[in-house]
């Protein structure tokens, strides 16, 4: 697949054209950006135009052996790095410094029948320290011929020091449009219906990972459930609202999406409420009842915008923390959100956010 064959990611191609073009290319990238929007596969053709035999105005052309065997991962030039498992029951997949010290061996010989060496390391950010460590010692002195291609969703996770031998080309989410056209390709014997389609482009968010893996039932019926709950919140029938965490509570296994889902449905609300257009929030397809939820909630309530918003929030955050019911209860006085209690939550939370460094699972800042 040649560059241009690549759905989206005008930016990042018409930089590596340039550089092919003008013999121009740097020893080390990162590609950075969100999950599933083509990182790996511009990557991988990076390599295949590095090492073609007849490249077109720096496009690989697909049909040499040298293209063939990068697109089959069988060239001996052509390594491709990725964190793996240390049991099967491991939470995280991880790079170790074998898989480095395996890679920096290979890299020590000349090509073996390529041009240049290619390495691709996906999810770098999930190298050890020790693996980033060494790791940094090849980007400090690369290899001749060879191009190190790191690939992250997360960059802040990665060593300062590697980002700053890399250039960096940062990846935009995909379009619409894009995510539809890679919908159809993909979902074809699935016969996909226009309805769903539409709904799993909308919830993208520009990522074709994203846009596949929705289980739409369960999240329709989630979104729902937290639609309900937002419209009868208030600090009058707090009950309703502990008897809903207490619910959630119990469903482990669903607190991402119900808390993605409360989230982007409370992001919606805000953006109504400050005068932003349908366009412009995730939930489109049920912008009619938030935009009158939004402004029931801003004219008369006890309950102001941002209470609404801090009340949903904390709701959720007491079924995650071990904050009782009658412990909240206790320190909020109807119409205010200010107790004691939610102040110190915040600040703790606060500053763990307002690092340079963000832990990916850190409570977001509310
Ligand atoms: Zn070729």
């Amino acid at each position: 697949m040649a560059f241009d064959r690549i759905l989206g990611q005008e930016q990042p191609k018409k930089i590596l054209k340039n550089a092919l073009q003008s013999s121009n290319v740097a020893h080390a990238y990162l590609f950075h950006g969100q999950e599933s929007i083509g990182k790996k596969q511009i990557a991988i053709e990076l390599a295949k135009s590095l090492n073609c035999a007849s490249p077109v105005k720096g496009d690989a052309c697909d049909e040499c052996t040298s293209c063939r065997k990068i697109e089959n991962r069988t060239h001996p030039d052509f390594f491709f790095v990725e964190p793996v498992k240390n049991t099967p029951t491991a939470r995280e997949a991880v790079i170790k410094i074998e898989a480095i010290r395996e890679l920096q061996r290979k890299l020590a010989f000349h090509p073996y029948e390529g041009k240049v060496k290619a390495a691709i390391i996906d999810n770098a950010d999930l190298m050890n320290l020790q693996a980033a460590n060494s790791f940094l010692k090849t980007l400090e002195e690369p290899p001749s011929a060879t191009i190190l291609i790191l690939i992250s969703s997360n960059p802040f996770k990665l060593l300062p020091t590697l980002i700053s031998r890399c250039q960096t080309i940062q990846f935009q989410p995909l379009t619409h449009e894009n995510i539809k056209k890679i919908l159809k390709e993909i979902m074809t014997e699935q016969m996909i219906g226009n309805d769903t389609l539409a709904f799993r482009t909308l919830r993208s968010r520009g990522s074709v990972k994203k846009a596949l893996a929705e289980d739409i039932e369960n999240i329709v019926n989630t979104r729902k459930e937290i639609v309900n709950l937002l419209e009868t919140i208030s600090f009058d029938r707090m009950d309703v609202v502990f008897s809903q965490a207490k619910s959630w509570a119990s469903q482990s296994d669903q607190w991402e999406i119900i808390l993605n889902e409360l989230m982007e449905l409370v992001r919606d609300l805000a953006f109504f409420q400050s005068g932003c257009s349908e366009s412009e929030v995730y939930n489109r397809d049920i912008a009619k009842r938030l935009k009158l939820l939004a402004t029931r909630k801003t004219v008369n309530s006890d309950c102001s915008s941002l209470g609404l918003r801090k009340a949903t929030r904390f709701s959720l955050y007491t079924c995650r923390s071990e904050v009782s019911p009658k412990e909240f209860s206790s320190n909020v006085r109807p119409g205010s959100c200010s107790s004691e209690k939610y102040r110190q939550r915040r600040e703790i939370t606060s500053t763990s956010a307002s690092g340079e460094v963000v832990p990916i699972n850190s409570t977001p800042n509310w």
